[in-house]
């Protein structure tokens, strides 16, 4: 049996600046209120290169995290500094399989400004942060939110990604507050998750950015 305490790792692949995984740990805890272990880093997943696009397929690389399935964690994050896209899209800042176990945040595009000139460090922790917790909201089933000034708000670009801000809005916060109190989610209640709630969505709908 898995035990109840509910464990979040943080996991960088490849080279990943220990202080950005420490900002997005400590996010973690204070604002979801979950207890996170930052794990030793796993190998730059060259396995996920795409050679025509210059990038790393997100998809790929979440398959490969199904497989080493991290048993003592009830959600995981891999970090990493590079650029990573789905197949709709041609960068991402991050990843999820909504109701899911993994997730994928990317620091590779959050360093520069709207304008190309380079954002100070704070703005790319601030960027990292979100990015974390709004793919780790997408994990407890949060979905995007129409509501502007919500974290779970859709960010296709850096400008989006500093327009929402660092904190959901009250139905989303609801929402997380809620399914937080239920049971920490096993191997078994994701395996209900995937194949009931999610084979009624759209296979764009499943990975949500
Ligand atoms: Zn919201
Ligand atoms: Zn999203």
């Amino acid at each position: 049996m898995s035990s109840n305490k509910r464990l979040v790792g943080v996991v960088p692949l490849g080279d990943v600046p220990e202080i950005a995984l420490k900002v997005i740990a400590a996010h973690i805890s204070g604002y979801y209120k979950l207890s996170v272990q930052i794990l030793p880093p796993l190998e730059h997943p060259e396995y996920a290169f795409d050679e025509r696009r210059f990038q790393y397929n997100a998809g790929i690389i979440l398959k490969a995290f199904e497989s080493m399935r991290f048993k003592d964690y009830e959600k995981v994050m891999g970090i990493l500094n590079l650029d990573l896209f789905i197949p709709i899209f041609t960068h991402v800042f991050g990843e999820a399989k909504q109701g899911g176990k993994f997730a994928l945040v990317s620091l590779f595009r959050l360093g520069k400004n709207p304008d190309g000139s380079p954002s100070p460090s704070s703005l790319i922790f601030e960027r990292a942060a979100k990015v974390a917790l709004h793919e780790l909201g997408h994990l407890f089933n949060l979905l995007h939110c129409r509501e502007k000034r919500c974290l779970m708000h859709f960010s296709g670009g850096i400008q989006d990604l500093d327009e929402i801000p660092l904190y959901l809005c009250r139905y989303c916060s609801d929402f997380l507050k809620n399914r937080l109190r239920r049971q920490p989610d096993n191997e078994e209640s994701l395996k209900k998750l995937d194949t009931i709630p999610l084979n009624r969505l759209s296979s764009q709908e499943r990975f949500r950015q």
